[in-house]
């Protein structure tokens, strides 16, 4: 494994309860894009940078994101 690898980490989106408010989007444009015609995010990678991922990931209010080793402490 690579340093790369260590920085990067999967994530997957369910957006079943998404409220569009685009923070993935804001947080991480890397990775999630957003489909003006569903006005929903798309994922533009299945992977990404570990930390601003995690952030994407914390500030979902929805809880949408799915990522290898991140969970929510609440
Ligand atoms: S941060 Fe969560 S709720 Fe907001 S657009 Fe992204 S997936 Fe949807």
């Amino acid at each position: 494994m690579t340093d790369q690898d260590n920085d990067t980490v999967e994530v997957d989106l369910e957006l079943e309860h998404c409220s569009g408010c685009q923070g993935c989007v804001e947080m991480c444009p890397e990775v999630f894009g957003w489909d003006e015609i569903l006005e929903l995010p798309v994922l533009k990678a299945s992977s990404g940078p570990r930390e601003r991922v995690f952030q994407a990931a914390a500030c979902c209010p929805k809880d949408c994101l799915r990522v290898a080793g991140w969970q929510r402490d609440w």
